[in-house]
């Protein structure tokens, strides 16, 4: 099979280099300094990607981001995993979301949809602190304004809608309960009304050691996560309610789901939907198990049945990210690792992220840099391995947090 994952960080990686060890060949746009270790990196524009039949040359495109898939990638194009523009409205507007599970009485926060300030005001009077905004389109993990004071939240909510608080993210809000509890992510394979859940993981969204700092992409993942099962079937019936809302629209969903739950009370809420893979939580799910992954998204893709599968194996993600991240992380500095073909058959896994090839030396390119992977039969093992590894890896002004996986 020949196969084309789009997207450039940690997580594209991890997706190709799996499918490129079950036998496929892999290419990636744009790619990084690392996807070339597993395949090619396509050189070329996006409009001529997007254009010709470049994409028609592939038995197989994995968008890894949302949004090529939010653009319309996989409109007329069965050769994509992932929905049409149509379904990933999931995704691409926070308002369609809340309105579909509103409709098919999916759990989330109770909402109010404010277009302009007046309607702000009224929205939040009929909530209490701490307030919660949230821009209707992508906003790049920056859309949501979570704050105690009223006459702040109507100041910061007015300028999220007119444009004035995140550049190029502007339009109708949505005006949430603030919910108390735990965060969880779920994230399935899905064809149509089928779909099979991938093991659970946990992802650190903070910057520093101890949860300290501002909210990152992620620094981090370990899995498996034990989840008791009567929590597990209450999030298929979410799954189960979300896809035959999805029917009923006449969207036809394929691809992954991932869906941000909030548990309160031992019930599960929806905060979000993402109409892909999470990163870091691909980087792990992939090292557990590559071939049941790989097998099972093939499954799906060509309509066959698909199934469900535990991990026998943990694994444990810790990302090197570069000073400054997550606001404005240093860049170019000389990246150098010793013992670069880390052995996989040891459990350690090496997945690139911001990383480029600069007269011929890896150099840094981005926030978070690399993705240390440990696994083993044991948590603690594989988390000794992942934090191992990093000490082969040196560049000026990297850091990791130490209480991954602890
Ligand atoms: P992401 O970067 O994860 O894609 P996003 O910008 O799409 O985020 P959400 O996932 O909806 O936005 O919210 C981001 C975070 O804000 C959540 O992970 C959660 O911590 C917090 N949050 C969102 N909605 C609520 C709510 N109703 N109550 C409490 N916390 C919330």
């Amino acid at each position: 099979k020949r196969v084309l994952v789009l997207g450039s960080g940690g997580r594209e990686h991890a997706i190709g280099w799996a499918f490129k060890n079950a036998g496929c060949e892999v290419s990636f746009y744009p790619g990084n300094a690392g996807t070339k270790l597993e395949g090619k990196n396509l050189n070329i524009s996006e409009a001529e990607l997007l254009s010709g039949n470049i994409l028609g040359e592939f038995d197989l495109v994995i968008p890894g981001s949302e949004d090529f898939l939010v653009k319309g990638i996989a409109d007329g194009r069965i050769n994509v995993f992932g929905p049409d523009s149509a379904g990933a409205r999931l995704e691409g507007s926070k308002c369609f979301a809340k309105l579909f599970m509103e409709k098919y009485n999916i759990p989330t926060a109770r909402f109010q949809i404010a277009r302009n300030k007046v309607q702000l005001v009224d929205a939040l009077k009929s909530f209490t602190p701490p307030y919660v905004i949230k821009a209707d389109g992508l906003a790049q993990g920056k859309g949501v304004i979570i704050e105690d004071n009223f006459s702040n939240a109507v100041e910061n909510g007015s300028k999220l809608m007119d444009g004035t608080l995140i550049p190029g993210v502007s339009g109708p809000v949505v005006v949430d309960e603030f919910l108390k509890g735990w965060e969880l992510s779920a994230i399935a394979i899905v064809s149509g009304r089928k779909f099979a859940l991938l093991p659970f993981t946990r992802d650190y969204k903070r910057v520093f050691t101890g949860n300290k700092g501002p909210n990152t992409g992620g620094m981090g993942a370990y899995g498996p996560v034990e989840i008791n099962q009567k929590l597990v079937e209450k999030i298929r019936t979410i799954f189960d309610k979300t896809l035959f809302g999805l029917e009923k629209e006449g969207i036809y969903y394929k691809g992954f789901l991932y869906i941000g739950l909030m548990i309160v009370d031992e019930e599960p809420y929806v905060l979000e939907y993402n109409v892909r893979l999470g990163d870091p939580e691909t980087e792990v799910i992939v090292a557990m198990e590559p071939e049941k992954f790989v097998g099972n998204v093939l499954k799906a893709f060509n309509n066959e049945d698909f199934e469900e599968y535990k991990s026998s194996k943990f694994a444990v993600d810790v990302v090197v990210a570069s000073e400054g991240y997550p606001e404005s992380p240093r860049k170019g500095q000389k990246i150098v690792i010793e013992n670069i073909e880390n052995s996989e058959k040891e459990g350690n896994i090496l997945f690139y992220a911001g990383v480029k090839e600069q007269n011929g030396e890896l150099v840094v390119s981005g926030g978070r840099v690399l993705h240390s992977v440990g696994i083993d039969n044991e948590l603690g093992k594989a988390r000794e391995k992942a934090y191992k590894n990093i000490q082969n890896i040196h560049f000026e002004g990297m850091f990791y947090r130490d209480d991954i996986a602890l």
